[in-house]
């Protein structure tokens, strides 16, 4: 149906092969795959992180909530532009998302300056999204968050392998979390990380992972614990071996699909330089590195954008909005007033997403490009 796609896979037969093992090996979940996963991704991210795999991003966002006590009555501030599983974790520990505005329409992330608006009393903790791959100003916000004793948390989901300051995204909150949902640029289908630098968080998000056991069944099965303690209520969020070997393989391809990604992000720019389409952060911070994670531009504000994505359509090209705003959705009707967060609220109504993924090439970059500038006129 699509001639070019938003998003395609980045799979060969290494990730066949990878899960062929472990099926072929019997051991299903929590085994070496998992152990290798997590300490991998821990070298990958540096400092001291030590990281836990789980079932998806949105229970790693859960874990890191639970895992730092945010409950009922608190706020927890998060980014205005983000996928709504930010403001539903929050909601389902009963705890209420605050929406921080964007920096400027050239650079879409939370800023410190916008979070600090949002600190109140029952402030507890800020999530923070690097958009589209972005490294947000961390400096910046991690001293904001120490100076008012807030936790961090970071939504790395569009961010694997970016970088500020000479320090990867994933290793500035209290908590990061990542998803390998399978558009993100580390696929496994359903999958997520959540790591911490903290070793008495590392054990709390161990014990939520899973039913708060002290030790695991290959323990057990490799006769090195007879049975376990139950330390702390908890969930059942595990990633299994298949998913695992899949993880270790895309990893190790993570470098140069964003590197790729790069590139085509550079393509995108040339072409659209002159005409009344933006693409935003074309300052970066200093000293930062993006991942790439999707190609969002900026409408005029004149433009029918679905009229846009219509045209798009009919020369088999896919596009997408990056994001619906949270005053959008019944389940958030009333909650939020665009009014708030007006730079957020605009992007909203002026994004539109082009296809980006290591595959794409740079025709079909310049013809996605033509085919959007023809369709503005
Ligand atoms: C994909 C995504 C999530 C959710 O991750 P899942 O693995 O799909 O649960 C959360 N936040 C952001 C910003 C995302 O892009």
């Amino acid at each position: 149906m699509w001639n070019i796609q938003l998003f395609k896979l980045n799979f060969d037969d290494l990730e066949r092969e990878a899960a062929a093992q472990v099926v072929e090996g019997g051991w299903l979940t929590m085994g070496e795959r998992i152990l290798g996963f997590e300490s991998t991704f821990s070298d990958y991210l540096g400092g001291d992180t030590k990281c836990v795999a789980v079932s998806n991003g949105t229970a790693a966002l859960h874990m890191a909530l639970l895992a730092l006590d945010v409950e009922a009555e608190d706020e927890v501030i998060i980014p205005a532009l983000t996928f709504v599983a930010d403001a539903n974790v929050v909601q389902m520990v009963g705890a209420k998302p605050v929406l921080a505005d964007c920096r400027s329409l050239s650079d879409w992330n939370v800023s410190a300056e916008s979070i600090k608006k949002c600190i109140t009393s029952r402030t507890k903790a800020v999530i923070v999204v690097h958009y589209a791959g972005f490294p947000c100003d961390m400096p910046a916000i991690a001293e904001l968050c120490r100076e008012y004793g807030i936790h961090l948390i970071e939504d790395v989901a569009h961010a694997p392998g970016a970088s500020v300051g000479g320090r990867n995204c994933g290793t500035w909150g209290d908590i990061s979390c990542f998803s390998f949902f399978s558009n993100k640029n580390l696929s496994i289908g359903e999958g997520g990380m959540v790591a911490t630098q903290d070793e008495g968080l590392h054990q709390r998000l161990g014990y939520l992972r899973s039913h708060g056991m002290t030790t695991l069944t290959l323990d057990r099965h490799k006769g090195r614990a007879i049975t376990y303690d139950v330390a702390e209520p908890g969930l059942n969020y595990r990633m299994d071996e298949i998913r695992a070997a899949i993880g270790l393989v895309q990893l190790d391809k993570l470098p140069a699909g964003n590197a790729r990604r790069a590139k085509l992000t550079a393509r995108y720019r040339a072409n659209l330089v002159n005409s009344p389409v933006t693409i935003p952060f074309d300052v970066m911070l200093p000293d930062s590195v993006s991942a790439y994670h999707i190609l969002p531009v900026l409408l005029p504000e004149e433009v029918d954008r679905v009229k846009v994505i219509e045209a798009l359509k009919q020369k088999g090209i896919q596009s997408s909005i990056h994001y619906p705003p949270f005053w959008s959705f019944s389940a958030y009707e009333g909650y939020f007033d665009p009014a708030d967060t007006p730079v957020a609220a605009e992007i909203c109504a002026r994004e539109l997403t082009l296809p980006l993924f290591p595959s794409l090439t740079i025709d079909e970059v310049d013809s996605v490009t033509s085919a959007l500038l023809e369709a503005l006129v």
